[in-house]
């Protein structure tokens, strides 16, 4: 008889203009109606591969972030980032980069001239009440590859494979790169009192039986202890695991700010917008607009996101 397996849930992507003068489009997994958060994930983008000649690349100027962190993950290119907290980073394939906002950041992101093919994923976790007001900063890991039979992981953040990233996380997460070999199958051990989801980057593979296709982010609620992968077309596959421990606070997200009321937003905005202190000065950045401007507020008091169970409904 076969294993039980975990039951997955199929997120699929809607495609959305990047902010800055030119629209790099974007596919988003998160949020979504159905699906506010993995964990603390709060945020999925996925884009290319896009030839840089035919979509400008990305040209992000500066703009604010609270209560929230960034995670940069490339699978070609560059990316220059510039942030308020003094930092002036290159964003490369294989190498994590955070970028904690806490109580407020602003941050340029461009793809540098030698870019030709965009490739790679950014990520947002929001920050539990008690650390959404640290101070901004910044951190750069390199994780090593660990082989795995059948593949290949790379731990951004979190525990998995026997791995630990130092990077900083404020409540219980996981961010991993997974490789699998053409035709080749993986099992994970993961802690069952997380939630996780698995972007599909290239190729398709079947997570738990169910068939994830590129750009597809596969949703399997808390209790699994183990989950397997599969390379479906015989290619090879790349994907992205994310996961983490059910959030259980509700925020509010609005543009670039994670919040947990309506006024809470309105304030950050008003703040932006004076060029307040709160979020400091990005440095060195030369492009045109200087920085971005919030948009104008909905007419409507924004909500929390309402989160669905942290399960499967089969
Ligand atoms: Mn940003």
């Amino acid at each position: 008889m076969d294993e039980p397996r975990t039951p997955v849930e199929i997120i699929t992507p809607r495609e959305v203009p990047l902010g800055g003068p030119r629209a790099m489009t974007v596919r988003r997994s998160l949020p979504q109606k159905a699906r506010s958060l993995i964990g603390a994930w709060c945020f999925v983008d996925h884009y290319g591969p896009d030839d840089v000649d035919e979509t400008g690349g990305m040209v992000v100027p500066p703009h604010p972030h609270t209560g929230l962190q960034t995670v940069s993950w490339l699978f070609a290119g560059e990316v220059e980032h510039r942030d308020s907290g003094g930092v002036h980073a290159m964003v490369r394939p294989g190498e994590v980069n955070l970028m904690t906002a806490g109580h407020g950041i602003a941050h340029s992101e461009v793809s540098t001239a030698g870019t030709t093919s965009l490739h790679g994923v950014q990520l947002w976790v929001a920050l539990p009440d008690g650390s959404r007001d640290v101070p901004r900063h910044f951190e750069h890991h390199v994780p090593e590859p660990l082989g795995v039979p059948g593949g290949m992981l790379r731990v951004l953040l979190g525990s998995l494979g026997g791995v630990t990233s130092p990077v900083r996380t404020y409540s219980p997460l996981v961010g991993a790169e997974v490789v699998l070999e053409p035709g080749g199958r993986l099992e994970l051990d993961v802690d069952p009192a997380y939630e996780h989801g698995l972007l599909v980057d290239t190729g398709s593979v079947a997570l738990e039986g169910t068939v994830l296709v590129r750009g597809e982010l596969g949703y399997t609620g808390v209790g699994a202890e183990r989950l397997a992968l599969e390379d479906l077309d015989g290619t090879g596959s790349r994907a992205l695991l994310i996961g983490g421990a059910p959030f259980g606070e509700d925020i509010v997200m609005w543009w670039n700010f994670v919040a947990r009321t309506h006024d809470e937003i309105v304030g950050m905005r008003e703040q932006w917008n004076a060029r307040a202190e709160r979020f400091g000065e990005v440095e060195g950045y030369d492009g045109t607009p200087t920085w971005l401007p919030a948009p104008v507020l909905p007419h409507v008091v924004l909500r929390p996101r309402v989160n669905a169970p942290n399960a499967v409904s089969s």
